[in-house]
């Protein structure tokens, strides 16, 4: 018989779901070993992949539980990363902001798609967290990686980017935006396949 494969791509809920206005609880270090955390980290993966995006929260996966991924390569030319981050799995995160000066991106998420918003946010953090075998750990990041753990774990208290988006002209459809609103030295951060 043909091996079956344990993982599955998940449904992604969309803005408007209640479940991406809940905020989540910590998962024990128990529920953070156990099968079912780690089947729903393989699922958040795979969904990930599937959608194209460089981050995924767990309410985005209608869990309403403090876990996050991330993954992106470096040379990827629509976002101008410069370094490879991840896989990183993060479980009770909390962020600590280390310089309050901003930096914006051009944000997508999959839970929103199709658009893109122009979001400022603090351009260096430290965030402290779990990993997967429940140790402590200590993240600090900057630019591109700071913004992309902010707007994961957003996720986690209920906050979409589009909250974050301070001047609602700069939020439309991708393809309008990249036409009419991004300058070419514009930095881009889009959790989704890029078209
Ligand atoms: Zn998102």
């Amino acid at each position: 018989m043909a091996k079956i494969r344990a993982m599955a791509i998940r449904k992604v809920a969309r803005l408007g779901h209640p479940v991406l206005r809940e905020m989540c609880r910590d998962l024990s270090p128990k529920e953070i070993r156990s099968p079912e955390v780690r089947r729903l980290v393989q699922d958040m993966f795979e969904t990930m992949e599937e959608y194209g995006g460089v981050g995924l929260a767990a309410p985005q996966v209608h869990e309403p539980v403090r876990l996050a991924v991330i993954a992106f390569e470096e040379e990827n030319e629509r976002y101008d990363v410069k370094k490879a981050e991840g896989p990183l799995v993060v479980f009770n995160a909390r962020v600590h902001v280390l310089d309050e000066q901003r930096s914006g991106f051009w944000e997508g998420c999959l839970s929103v798609p199709g658009m893109r918003g122009y979001v400022e946010r603090p351009r260096k953090v430290r965030v402290d967290y779990l990993d997967e075998n429940a140790d402590k750990r200590s993240l600090e990041a900057e630019g591109f990686l700071a913004t992309v753990l902010q707007h994961e774990l957003d996720h986690l208290d209920g906050v979409l980017y589009v909250d974050r988006v301070a001047d609602p002209k700069k939020w439309g459809f991708s393809e309008e935006v990249g036409r009419y609103l991004t300058r070419p030295d514009d930095e881009q951060l889009d959790d989704e396949e890029p078209e």
